[in-house]
């Protein structure tokens, strides 16, 4: 299928690895030029090189990266100033830690809040208007299947992201409707990365089990008896950017191999 979204431009952020970087290869793929953000400058580096030398070579995508943190304004100020306008914008970056929420201060709240309410909020402000004057434009933001189905442990990640949930959920059907701009939640269940193997770790410690005991336990319990891998993950993200998802918008998509329970 063709996506018809060659020469666009899109912003990734937290796409040095993990489901970001799914994105960010997967409109490479289409010939979307990407900015990707992340905070590490190596890992961030050597994930543009390796987008370059094995899809934008072939597509003619150009690629460009920024080491920022994009929770914080002059983070975001420094990818703005790299470029401007985009036709795609991915939100994302680290969820909070797990843990017990009588330890979670008002400092620790504000950090989760700001990272995945905020932020993409923010991110959502500086760019729907150029789309909608432009006639086109994809919002996606990476939030987490505990926004309908809660984690007890990821108290900070259900609560701040919930909170995201709702405000999409109104700017969605905004009059950026009616002007090509579209905007959806991508709602990531168990998928094989870093931060998956980080609260799985943090698990095994709490319990006492052994790490691989507790990454048995997990794939088992859902019901394609996998873990989701970041390129289907991409693959999702493009199609929902694509000329063909114009009329999908305000939505929040699970991608979680069957494990959320209920019928809708
Ligand atoms: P990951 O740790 O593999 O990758 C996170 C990426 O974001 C990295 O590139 C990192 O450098 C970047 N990043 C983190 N904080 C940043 C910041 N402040 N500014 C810029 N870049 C930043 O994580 P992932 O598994 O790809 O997860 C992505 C998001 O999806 C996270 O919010 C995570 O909580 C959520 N999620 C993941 C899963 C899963 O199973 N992997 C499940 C549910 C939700």
């Amino acid at each position: 299928m063709e996506l018809g979204l060659g020469g666009k431009w899109a912003l990734v952020c937290g796409a040095s690895k993990g489901l970001g970087l799914g994105c960010a290869t997967a409109l490479v793929q289409e010939g979307v030029n990407v900015l990707i953000v992340a905070r590490g400058a190596d890992v961030l580096q050597a994930a543009a090189t390796h987008l370059i030398a094995a899809h934008a070579c072939q597509t003619g995508a150009e690629v460009l990266f920024c080491a920022q943190d994009i929770t914080t304004p002059g983070g975001r100020e420094a990818v703005f100033s790299m470029r401007r306008e985009f036709d795609i914008v991915v939100t994302n970056a680290g969820g909070p830690p797990a843990g017990d929420f009588r330890d979670w201060d008002r400092d620790a709240w504000i950090r989760a809040v700001d990272a995945n309410m905020l932020t993409p909020i923010e991110l959502i402000k500086a760019t729907v208007d150029g789309m909608a004057a432009r006639g086109f434009g994809r919002i996606v933001n990476i939030t987490s299947s505990a926004v309908k189905s809660p984690i007890d442990i990821l108290g900070l990640s259900n609560g701040a992201r919930s909170g995201l949930t709702g405000f999409v959920a109104g700017v969605a059907r905004s009059s950026l409707a009616a002007k090509g701009v579209t905007i959806n939640n991508l709602l990531p269940g168990a998928f094989d990365t870093d931060r998956l193997q980080g609260v799985l770790k943090a698990a095994a410690a709490r319990t006492g089990q052994p790490f691989d005991s507790v990454i048995e336990a997990r794939r088992q319990s859902v019901p394609a008896r996998r873990f989701g891998n970041p390129a289907e993950f991409g693959a999702t993200c493009a199609f929902l950017c694509s000329q063909h998802a114009g009329y999908i918008t305000g939505q929040n998509i699970l991608i979680d191999g069957g494990a959320y329970p209920g019928a809708f």
